[in-house]
């Protein structure tokens, strides 16, 4: 068979068996009070399953080097029988992500939409609901969204969610970080002069421009499982600039790119031991 043609199959096969299975780290850190430092640490959080699949990739690939091509060992039916669900994974994961982007924006009342080019959209019928104070406050909300380009950030965050599909760990990390996020921006709004009052009225105002389906954008509602706290958050004085360490993304980086490359050597010195078992069970 084709080396990269088994390469792709094994990578799908083997990394979103991975991918399942480290799902399964439940990732609830309650360790950081503050929201910018906790949302930082959860977003790091969404991304481990990821990573660690990409190991077991690298280490494939380092097996792909050692191989001649193409591979003179024959494949089993089983192979592609077992592939077809992680397949069948990546596919939806790609629709939903296709679909959010085109979803209407207009009824999310308040919200930064576009991932390369985030901007502000305000529906008409909301600014006949909200007063001055409370549109000033949302306005600023979705200034602290369009700064972090969080458009991009959730969308990826739901892409790389519905890859873990259907572990509800998975989604529990999504929504845990979704929360952390508005309160994250909440904040950000209130230190620039926003007033937590006129907040929570902007988003109270908005909850009926609910939408059933995620679209790409940040809207002011948020995760519907974190209103209630955001909003008593809201109601109760800001809370003061925490000193807690924030993680060190490249720091971070580095060391996951260290693994990979241990990995990819693992892969290319004892890969072709594993991966011959691997095939003369699918035989
Ligand atoms: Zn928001």
């Amino acid at each position: 068979m084709e080396r990269e043609s088994l390469l792709a199959t094994l990578i799908v096969l083997l990394g979103g068996l991975a991918l399942q299975l480290f799902a399964a780290w439940p990732g609830r850190i309650g360790t950081h009070s503050a929201a910018r430092q906790r949302e930082r640490v959860l977003w790091l959080a969404l991304w481990w399953p990821g990573a660690l699949a990409l190991t077991v990739a690298a280490w494939l690939c380092g097996w792909a080097l050692s191989q001649p091509d193409p591979v003179p060992k024959h494949v089993g039916g089983l192979l592609f029988v077992a592939v077809v669900p992680f397949v069948a994974v990546g596919v939806r994961a790609v629709f939903r992500a296709a679909w959010s982007l085109c979803r209407s924006t207009r009824d999310c009342g308040i919200a930064t939409v576009g991932l390369l080019w985030p901007r502000i959209v305000v529906a008409p019928e909301l600014e006949k609901i909200l007063d001055e104070r409370a549109i000033h406050a949302a306005l600023a909300h979705e200034r602290a969204h369009l700064r972090h380009r969080d458009p991009m950030r959730i969308w990826l965050a739901q892409f790389v969610t519905d890859l873990q599909w259907p572990r509800s760990s998975a989604q529990r990390r999504f929504t845990d970080w979704l929360v952390s996020l508005e309160e994250a921006r909440d904040d950000e709004a209130r230190a620039n002069g926003v007033e937590g009052a006129d907040l929570a009225a902007a988003v109270l105002g908005s909850v009926r421009f609910q939408l059933g389906f995620r679209a790409a954008s940040a809207n002011l509602i948020g995760e519907t499982a974190g209103l209630p706290g955001r909003i008593a958050r809201l109601l109760r004085p800001i809370p003061a600039a925490a000193l807690e360490q924030e993680p060190h993304y490249l720091m971070v980086a580095g060391g996951v790119a260290m693994a990979w490359l241990v990995a990819a050597v693992l892969g290319l010195s004892w890969g072709e031991r594993i991966i011959d078992a691997l095939l003369a069970l699918s035989s």
